[in-house]
């Protein structure tokens, strides 16, 4: 390329990239602030997840964007009313396992309150399996992740939305592409297309991977990727996981 050419097309690409970062901070001042909020985040359960580890990754976030983060390894704390009182947002990751009555009523209770809820992955679509209203409160339930790991596209449909908005459609490798049963009340933000190489009958089928939903006055946040602790490095998962945290705080 001839350096003239060259000094023509630098302005241009400068150009391009700020329009791009102007459209990031638009859409960052959109939504509220973490500073001082409280936030609980909660992480256990099937232990295949490294779910401590992830949860470090996401306090570390948290306290770079202000918020005063309580870390438990204890669904016991949603019972804990001094702490639930203060708290602005609950962050899940907890596969599996089981919840007891009074923490799950707990749980429903702050948020119905306006407690907002957010979480990835089988952190918040894959607990509590047996209890129906906990799914009613999320909007979406893991049943498979065909093919196990493997590379997919995350498609972003809704470009106004400023939790999506700016990012650019993206792949993410070796990883669980989520299959749920799903509430058609929720807000889809981005989906991911099966291609069908693995079970055939499920070609084509658009499955959102990013959803807002509400419960009671709470405002719930949900993005199905993040099997590892690595999956959350991807620029576009962090995004749409820190803008959820702050969209979903009350
Ligand atoms: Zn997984």
């Amino acid at each position: 390329m001839k350096t003239a050419t060259l000094r023509l097309l630098i302005p241009v690409f400068c150009f391009i990239v700020t329009l791009s970062s102007n459209a990031q901070e638009k859409a960052s001042a959109e939504l509220p602030s973490l500073k001082n909020k409280h936030v609980i985040l909660v992480y256990g359960g099937w232990e295949g997840h490294q779910p401590k580890a992830s949860a470090e990754k996401i306090q570390e976030w948290l306290l770079k964007e202000g918020a005063q983060v309580t870390l438990s390894d204890s669904l016991g704390v949603y019972t804990q009313t001094e702490i639930m009182k203060h708290a602005d947002l609950i962050i899940q990751h907890w596969t599996m396992g089981e919840i007891s009555n009074t923490q799950i009523k707990a749980l429903e209770n702050a948020v119905k309150n306006g407690v907002g809820l957010a979480g990835f992955h089988g952190g918040l679509g894959d607990a509590f399996r047996n209890n129906t209203e906990y799914q009613y409160m999320i909007g979406g339930q893991f049943v498979k992740h065909p093919g196990g790991k493997v590379d997919y596209k995350v498609t972003i449909a809704d470009n106004i939305n400023p939790i999506t908005k700016g990012l650019k459609d993206f792949k993410v490798s070796h990883t669980e592409q989520y299959y749920m049963h799903m509430d058609p009340k929720v807000n889809v933000l981005a989906t991911t297309t099966f291609s069908g190489a693995h079970d055939s009958w499920i070609k084509g089928v658009v499955m959102p991977v990013c959803w807002t939903t509400q419960y009671g006055k709470g405002k719930v946040f949900y993005l199905s990727i993040g099997h590892q602790p690595s999956d959350l490095d991807t620029y576009e998962t962090r995004q749409l996981l820190i803008r959820g945290f702050r969209w979903a705080c009350k």
